[in-house]
């Protein structure tokens, strides 16, 4: 899988990508990401890739020619299943998107900065609009390495468990139960006894009792959807 990310601070993002399960999935070749700076296709002397709303109002609007130039470059050289805008207006990112997106070949994410990007951006290039969640950010590029680490986490191979992102909360609208690990005492705090049991039916229904019982209590809309 690809994935490129188009920025006005690549600094937030590329660090991320060189780190951790997103460094390992490229050291594995599963996965390979670009990141592009917007001041690098704008055409003016200073660089500027923003400037004032019409209609007036508060802050700045990311102009709509560098990242017309950055998304056509990106174009030319990939063919993309979704170009996605980061958005707080978007699609809620949820893991069923996350599944879903999991399975592309090539994906573009836009960051925003300021009030947001030129609407005639979105209206040419965009295919999908993803919002992490009702709140307001200042940028785009925490959303888009979100994304990314939801998708690439799902890629078979990128982590070494490949049953591991398969049992966490949301694949099965069910949160996750909870977790042990040794000593099996610890400061007078003992291990449930059926996890030591070796008894594996027990465990796993202990496990989806408490996963039931945890989804009943926190999010009783996960079981209307089950
Ligand atoms: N004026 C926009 C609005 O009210 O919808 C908010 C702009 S926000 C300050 C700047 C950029 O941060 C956005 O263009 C977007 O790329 C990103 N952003 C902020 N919050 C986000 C969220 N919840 N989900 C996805 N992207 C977000």
């Amino acid at each position: 899988m690809r994935i490129d990310f188009i920025t006005v601070l690549p600094d937030i993002v590329s660090p991320v990508l060189q780190t951790g399960m997103m460094k390992r999935a490229v050291d594995k070749g599963l996965c390979e990401y670009s990141v592009y700076d917007l001041h690098d296709f704008s055409q003016l002397k200073t660089q500027h890739i923003d400037d004032t709303p019409y209609g007036g109002g508060a802050g700045m609007v990311l102009s709509p020619d560098p990242l017309f130039r950055c998304i056509e470059h990106c174009k030319s050289l990939h063919t993309y299943d979704e170009i996605i805008f980061l958005t707080p207006d978007g699609e809620q990112l949820t893991q069923t998107l996350a599944n879903t997106l999991s399975l592309s070949k090539n994906l573009l994410l836009i960051s925003g900065r300021y009030k947001g990007i030129d609407q005639r951006v979105r209206d040419t290039f965009v295919t999908k609009e993803i919002s992490i969640g009702d709140y307001v950010l200042t940028g785009g590029e925490l959303p888009s390495l979100i994304v990314a680490d939801a998708i690439i986490r799902l890629i078979p191979g990128v982590i070494s468990d490949s049953e591991s992102s398969l049992s966490d909360s949301f694949q099965d609208n069910l949160l996750d139960a909870p977790y042990y690990t040794k000593p099996a005492t610890y400061r007078d705090m003992e291990v449930p006894s059926v996890l030591l049991s070796g008894n594996h039916k027990l465990i796993e229904e202990w496990k989806f009792q408490q996963s039931l019982g945890k989804t009943k209590l926190r999010r009783p809309d996960l079981l209307e959807k089950k």
